[in-house]
């Protein structure tokens, strides 16, 4: 009698990555969709499926942590399935989103943090291509935050995101109430980092001279107002004792002041996103129609500003790279009829080309070893933000796998691309590497371009910060 296959799946011969290393082994994923086992030469038979990674990369699943995908509505009822449907072609297993006033949340939600988390819950229930969990926005106008952050930690939502900035930031004060609540409640702050007096003097700066043009929204916000900022947030982590996460950093005057902060403390985090790593403001000097496209908080910055992030990045004064993904319309959302830059809906898409854009700029260029690159884009994104099954391909963890043709070119265009938004920032940038395949949980969900998944296939990821615990 023939032995029945003891793995569900079997992915063979390609090159493995880990942070430790990369080696060439097969990987065997059990029925419950968990690796069990990462080895050379396992028998052939030995699986219901096999699949040949023979010179392939075989990358661990890349995880999002900064996206503001919208809700589903009944005008747009793929917004949501959209967005992870694209971010499966670029290589993410997994996605944490944002639930800020304006993406989906109604007005009656955005009273009080809790109401805010229940409803993105309902409206994203059965939807994701891939796995997903929520980060909350808290903002000035809710009811006390501070008291329902023990209920969202229970619902596995241990990380939050406060504005220094935007009618809907918080002040010092509350700033520093909020640290001490997920100090104590085993939580994470995440803090957009910008200096609102000096935001404000520069608006109106600009303002003032009539300069009310795409590009001046960057002269409106300089290095100096993030730098501020920052020193201003890991002051009062600093003097609380509380872990501190700095958002989408974006220059040299935030890196220092976030250097000097780790040194002191174990408990400081910063991510950069890919925009600031492969763009800078260049783009600000062309038609409004062009720079329009990168109207985003931070703005891109001098070109000086793009290698000191990918030193940050080598060198560990930045964690990881997340995309801050926002799938704003150029026909819709960030319609442009010549309106100042104050009233620019701010942000850009790239749920699907973070991988792309790390891999080409950073390892395919030099700048990032391909360890440091998985160390950034999984390894670290999953044990930061609690996703203790993910981030890595060893024994017992999900089976997030891409295969990945690192010898591959090809030119990102938005006629391309999966997403919500009908742009690129990265069109006609010529990039190393393609994704050939990528698995969820040990499910295929992109064989060669195409999507083989299944709507709702993702499950939420309640989550727990089990480092704040030790
Ligand atoms: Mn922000
Ligand atoms: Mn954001």
């Amino acid at each position: 009698m023939l032995s029945s296959p003891i793995f569900d799946l079997v992915v063979r011969g390609g090159t493995v990555v880990t942070v430790d290393g990369s080696w060439q082994a097969d990987v065997a994923v059990d029925a419950g969709g968990r690796i069990v086992a990462v080895e050379q030469g396992l028998p052939a038979g030995s699986a219901r499926r096999e699949v040949d990674a023979t010179g392939l990369l075989v990358l661990p699943g890349v995880i999002d942590v900064h996206t503001h995908t919208r809700l589903a509505s009944d005008e747009e009822p793929d917004r949501f399935f959209q967005d992870s449907l694209a971010a499966a072609f670029g290589g993410t297993t997994t996605f944490l989103s944002f639930n800020n006033p304006g993406t989906g949340i109604s007005e009656a939600a955005q009273g009080r943090l809790r109401d805010g988390i229940d409803e993105w819950l309902q409206r994203t229930a059965g939807d994701s291509a891939i796995d997903y969990g929520l980060s909350a926005v808290i903002t000035a106008q809710q009811d006390d935050p501070v008291s329902d952050i023990p209920a969202a930690v229970a619902m596995g939502v241990p990380t939050f995101k406060a504005f220094m900035v935007y009618d809907f930031g918080v002040d010092e004060r509350a700033l520093r109430r909020l640290l001490e609540a997920t100090r104590d409640q085993a939580a994470l702050l995440q803090v957009h980092c910008e200096d609102r007096t000096m935001l404000e003097a520069g608006i109106r700066g600009q303002l003032d001279q009539g300069r009310t043009a795409p590009a001046h929204h960057a002269d409106s916000r300089p290095t100096a107002c993030e730098g501020t900022g920052t020193t201003g947030a890991l002051e009062i982590a600093a003097a609380v004792g509380a872990p501190i996460y700095a958002v989408h950093v974006s220059c040299a005057d935030a890196l220092a002041p976030l250097a000097a902060a780790k040194r002191d403390s174990g408990v400081v985090f910063a991510e950069t996103c890919p925009h600031y790593l492969a763009l800078d403001a260049s783009r600000y000097a062309l038609p409004d129609e062009e720079a329009i496209r990168c109207v985003i908080s931070p703005p891109l910055r001098a070109a000086s500003q793009v290698d000191a992030l990918w030193a940050a990045l080598a060198d560990g004064t930045l964690d990881l790279v997340a995309t801050d993904h926002v799938p704003d319309r150029l026909a819709v959302e960030k319609r442009y009829a010549g309106q100042p830059f104050t009233e620019i809906s701010n942000g850009a898409p790239g749920i699907e080309t973070l991988l792309a854009v790390v891999y080409s700029e950073g390892v395919a260029r030099g700048r990032l070893s391909l360890e440091r690159m998985v160390d950034l884009l999984s390894t670290t994104p999953a044990g930061l933000f609690g996703l203790e099954h993910k981030g890595s391909i060893e024994m017992g963890k999900d089976a997030d796998l891409v295969l990945f043709d690192s010898a591959a070119r090809r030119t990102l265009r938005a006629g391309d691309l999966h997403h919500t938004s009908d742009y690129t920032p990265y069109e006609g940038i010529a990039v190393r590497g393609a994704v050939r395949g990528v698995y969820v949980r040990g499910n295929e969900v992109i064989r060669d371009g195409t999507f083989v998944g299944r709507r709702g296939f993702g499950h939420f990821q309640h989550r727990e910060l089990v480092w704040r615990r030790a």
